[in-house]
């Protein structure tokens, strides 16, 4: 059986399309940690930890995770830890990470996808059939629109609905009348046929101001409010006064997160990400107790590089219970870039081809690991050299 024999990081930053923000974030993204895993028999797979520092679970209880934070967990201990363990052996891979360090699921989640991706080339399956096998083919996107001016806003998702994107997700969460206003304003520019969710982020301060806050947007029928307050407790209240679903994102990092959420009856949706719970093994487990709870998830990231997206896509064909578009990149490396702005967030990627997009849709992969190859001249063009 082919073993693990070397693990190495390497920090890139890509080039952004535009300043993408959201509530709380304080640095830009796209400063991302890849991770190759090399076996005894010279195969590659790769992952990334699109990590960030100010992104975390509520009152404190999960928290971020900086480039330079990632890179020193997995070179001074899961790296040591997971040597020699066995392609396809997931069990004992995360065995040994978490026996070695408590928590950092963003740097337990890249050498995890980077496994993933090795063992399905040493066995020439996608990755999906990894994960158990494929509940469909497509993944529909969701473009996500960041704190940008309203008119810029109305812009682009004019555009993005031109290029055939089905769901727009806008980000909410500062000052209510003007969220209101941005999402008057996207409804009217995109059309009744467009699916509009709002994503605060935590942002609104009380259950109250997020409850009168959202009555009003439902004017603007949109089809889930996702994590307008901090706090499973808190969600729980408005989800209780409203009639959109609510999704729990911050609430929901792990399986234990999700069975909280619904005893406290907290949201009607949660967003799964392949961080969060620490790698696509524990995805997994997220997707299946929402599966018999009867909770409808997406697969929801932080705008990672093509690496990390494509676990995501993976994730998203593998999960039962993700029947929603979900928001993540349709990675796109700068040659095949034409203007197109739907699911863009990068002037560049790190992969040799992009994902294809149909009909508002990433084709799933079927190739062999992550199902399409990294571009090794490209981390070198964007590694950062310190
Ligand atoms: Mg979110």
């Amino acid at each position: 059986m082919p073993v693990i024999k070397a693990i190495d990081t390497v920090l890139i930053q890509l080039p952004t399309r535009r300043e993408h923000k959201w509530t709380g974030l304080t640095e830009p993204i796209g400063r991302y940690i890849m991770v190759k895993i090399t076996d005894d028999a010279g195969r590659v797979g790769w992952g990334e930890a699109p990590a960030l520092k100010d992104w975390g679970g509520e009152f404190g209880r999960y928290f971020g995770e900086s480039p330079a934070i990632t890179q020193l967990v997995i070179e001074k201990y899961l790296a040591p830890a997971v040597i020699g363990v066995e392609l396809g052996d997931a069990a004992t891979l995360h065995a040994r990470m978490d026996a070695i360090i408590k928590g950092y699921p963003y740097a337990k989640g890249a050498v995890d996808f980077a496994f993933h991706d090795l063992t399905g080339r040493w066995l020439g399956v996608p990755v999906h059939i990894l994960l158990g096998g494929k509940h469909r083919a497509r993944v529909p996107v969701t473009h996500s629109v960041g704190l940008i001016p309203i008119e810029q806003a109305v812009q682009e998702v004019a555009k993005v609905a031109a290029e055939g994107i089905r769901t727009i997700k806008i980000k909410v969460g500062v000052d209510a009348k003007r969220d209101i206003e941005r999402v008057r304003q996207i409804r009217a520019a995109v059309g009744p046929d467009v699916d509009l969710c709002v994503d605060a982020n935590e942002g609104y301060r009380t259950p109250g101001e997020a409850i009168r806050t959202i009555r009003v947007m439902e004017e603007s029928r949109i089809i889930y409010a996702e994590q307008p307050v901090m706090g499973i407790e808190r969600i729980a209240e408005v989800a209780r006064a409203i009639d959109t679903p609510v999704m729990a994102d911050e609430s929901a990092w792990n399986a234990h997160d999700v069975i909280q959420i619904i005893e406290k009856r907290a949201a009607q949706i949660v967003s799964i990400y392949t961080t969060k719970p620490g790698g696509l093994a524990r995805a997994m487990e997220v997707a299946a107790v929402c599966r018999a709870a009867g909770i409808i998830c997406n697969v929801n990231g932080s705008v990672e590089t093509g690496v990390g997206n494509l676990a995501n896509i993976h994730l998203a064909a593998a999960a039962a219970a993700v029947t929603l578009s979900c928001v993540v990149p349709v990675s796109t490396p700068a040659a095949e870039q034409h203007g197109q702005v739907g699911g863009i967030y990068y002037r560049d990627d790190l992969l040799v081809s992009g994902m294809k997009l149909e009909d508002g849709c990433i084709v799933v992969p079927t190739a062999p690991g992550m199902g399409i190859d990294v571009d090794l001249a490209k981390i070198e063009t964007y590694r950062v050299k310190d």
